[in-house]
């Protein structure tokens, strides 16, 4: 019984009953009733800084891990853990995290974000893909993708995290498909998260002035939440079609390609909120959104 059915069938019994069984359900809520199917987000986690940082983004992030029902485990898809002709996932029970990048000030490298792994969940996604054979990786501790983001939806860190690669040899349309198989994982109790930039082009960005927009950023970052709306998957997987403003946009598709792997994981009749949108640095947009 889904929840709201549930909380229907409460009406129909006189009140007493109805409060005992609404003590029941309570708790019973740590395990989480089969019928409940997490959510999927995309965010756009720009710079590492906002692990540390109170911005408008970061607080939007905090409120989104209090929306919905405590999820089992959580699995990241990070523009940060590329593979080159094969997909890993993460076993390790006790993942490290990890500061992949250069020149952030000293605190930075101090911040731990211990959540426990999901070897239990990562062995599910061996099991329920079939088109390719993912590989265990049992060193892989959290990218920046994933901490940096976490550490304002969580934090306190006590939800089992794992993360799966992107294999970099592969075509768009591929990914979208494979997206495809880890649905199953929702029903469990998985929230999924694809963790990239939509806009991401790095040797553009207006060190001197975060406050520029780029023409092209805006417009490509508006073209992708239309299709997003319209439900028009296809025309994102082809996202070069759409130009100039894609060539800057998208020069690299690491960044882009998590986006493709939380559209992928979508049923057909699921829309999308968007939870925040804002170009900065002149080529960064930081639109997330999530499933709803
Ligand atoms: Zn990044």
């Amino acid at each position: 019984m889904n929840r709201k059915k549930f909380l229907k069938s409460l009406l129909l019994l006189p009140a007493g009953a109805a409060a005992m069984k609404l003590h029941e359900f309570h708790k019973s809520a740590g395990e989480l009733p089969a019928s409940i199917r997490m959510p999927v987000l995309f965010i756009g986690h720009g710079s590492p800084m906002n692990a540390i940082e109170d911005n408008n983004f970061t607080k939007t992030l905090t409120k989104l891990g209090q929306r919905w029902e405590r999820p089992k485990a959580i699995l990241v898809i990070s523009a940060h853990w590329l593979t080159r002709g094969s997909t890993s996932v993460a076993t390790s029970p006790n993942p490290e995290t990890i500061y992949d990048f250069g020149g952030f000030p000293e605190e930075m490298y101090k911040i731990k974000y211990n959540a426990p792994g999901s070897p239990d969940f990562a062995k599910q996604v061996v099991q329920n893909v079939q088109s390719i054979q993912v590989h265990e990786d049992h060193d892989m501790g959290f990218d920046h993708g994933a901490w940096t983001i976490l550490k304002h939806i969580y934090p306190a860190a006590d939800i089992p995290v794992f993360q799966m690669s992107i294999d970099y040899n592969k075509p768009p349309q591929w990914h979208f498909d494979l997206a495809a198989e880890l649905k199953s994982l929702r029903e469990k109790g998985v929230l999924v998260i694809g963790s990239g930039n939509i806009v991401h082009n790095l040797r553009m960005v207006t060190f001197n002035d975060f406050s520029q927009k780029y023409d092209w950023a805006v417009e490509f970052d508006e073209q992708v939440k239309q299709r997003i709306s319209a439900g028009d998957y296809d025309a994102l997987v082809d996202y070069q079609q759409f130009g100039r403003a894609a060539q800057l946009s998208v020069p690299t598709n690491d960044h882009y390609l998590p986006m493709l792997y939380s559209l992928g994981l979508l049923d057909k009749k699921e829309t999308v909120n968007f939870t925040y949108e804002e170009v900065l640095g002149g080529s960064i947009s930081m639109r997330c959104f999530e499933s709803s």
